[in-house]
């Protein structure tokens, strides 16, 4: 086995491969001499791996890694890294931040919004039963759009929404300033944030403040009859109070793009749940050249001893 410098593409969940030769020209162009394999070609103890970069790792295999330098998220999402509770102190996490997945996603929000705006929701109901009616039209400027999260992700969508014409209002830990956007902050202000919107947006990551945040609690805070578009992730929804919540009408409809285990099962109910819409993880994806671009460029970095760009804080979670 070769002890060149070697950066491991690794998912227990999904088949890597179709990546490899994205990362290996960008290892060619941007860190000569680095080399690319794909899990399990390379084993656990191996000293030469200096760079993880995986969806959904098996636990435990950082730890395992002597020589690591980085572990790369193939996502925007770092929570699937962070889960493992063995992961070496020291070595920086980061994440895909990519501006065309940013657009992309609020292209897809947009889209959702839209569906909810123009009633499309309500057609789709009536079709079945042969219904023509029209629904209800109403400047976007009427209809008010919460986004949760302002990051790369709920910025780009807030900037979109507002840009189409929508009321947009915006929710972050911290309070962010974004040209025709009413921002909000933290948990003291989710109540009132929340109150007056027509749709919701997530676009918050997963970690242990989100988890679970959509539950009963947070659905009884909504305005009767709101649409909720969640891009963030599957646990931050607790699906038996969202079914409870569209069965009573407090929710008037849902478009759900992420859950806890995916993909959904064939057999899931929610395929059945009327009104609410279930998109494959969807939203936005990151090109293969974008993604090897950017990891590699960050091994290039830790390996001339300089921190990584797109590192996220271990210890806030995102
Ligand atoms: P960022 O880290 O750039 O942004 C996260 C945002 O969430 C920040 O504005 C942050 O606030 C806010 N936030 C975090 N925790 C809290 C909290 N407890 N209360 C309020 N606000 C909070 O992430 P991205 O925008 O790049 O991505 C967000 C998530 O979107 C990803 O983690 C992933 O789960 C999901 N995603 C889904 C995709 C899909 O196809 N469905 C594609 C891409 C991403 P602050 O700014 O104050 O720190």
């Amino acid at each position: 086995m070769s002890a060149a410098p070697t950066l491991l593409l690794c998912s227990e969940t999904d088949d890597l491969g179709d990546l490899r030769p994205a990362f290996e020209q960008a290892a060619a162009e941007r860190c000569p001499g680095l080399r690319v394999a794909l899990w399990p070609e390379v084993a656990a103890g191996a000293a030469e791996v200096v760079a993880l970069a995986s969806w959904f790792a098996p636990l435990g295999l950082p730890a395992a890694l002597p020589g690591l330098r980085l572990i790369a998220s193939i996502g925007a999402g770092a929570e699937h890294v962070l889960r493992d509770p063995g992961l070496p102190a020291g070595v920086p996490v980061t994440r895909i931040v990519d501006e065309q997945q940013a657009r992309g996603m609020a292209e897809f929000v947009l889209w959702a919004a839209l569906y909810y705006h123009r009633g499309l929701d309500r057609v789709q109901q009536q079709q079945p039963r042969g219904v023509w009616r029209m629904p209800p039209q109403r400047p976007a400027a009427q209809t008010r759009v919460g986004v949760m999260g302002l990051g790369t992700m709920g910025a780009e969508v807030a900037r979109c929404l507002a840009g189409h014409g929508f009321e947009v209002h915006g929710w972050s830990r911290r309070g962010h300033a974004i040209e025709g956007v009413r921002t909000w902050a933290g948990d003291v202000q989710l109540e009132d944030f929340l109150r007056p919107l027509d749709i919701v947006v997530s676009l918050l990551p997963l970690t242990e403040h989100t988890r679970g945040l959509c539950n009963a609690r947070w659905f009884a805070r909504l305005k009767p009859g709101a649409a909720f578009i969640n891009c963030g992730r599957g646990e931050q929804v607790v699906l038996p109070d969202l079914l409870e919540a569209l069965e009573r009408g407090q929710l008037g409809g849902a478009v759900l793009d992420v859950f806890e285990h995916e993909p959904l099962p064939p057999v899931h109910p929610l395929w059945h749940t009327p009104r609410l819409l279930v998109t494959p993880h969807m939203a936005s994806s990151v090109s293969p050249e974008a993604m090897a671009r950017q990891i590699v460029g960050d091994t290039a970095r830790v390996l001339a001893g300089l921190a990584p760009v797109h590192a996220v804080d271990r210890a806030r979670g995102y």
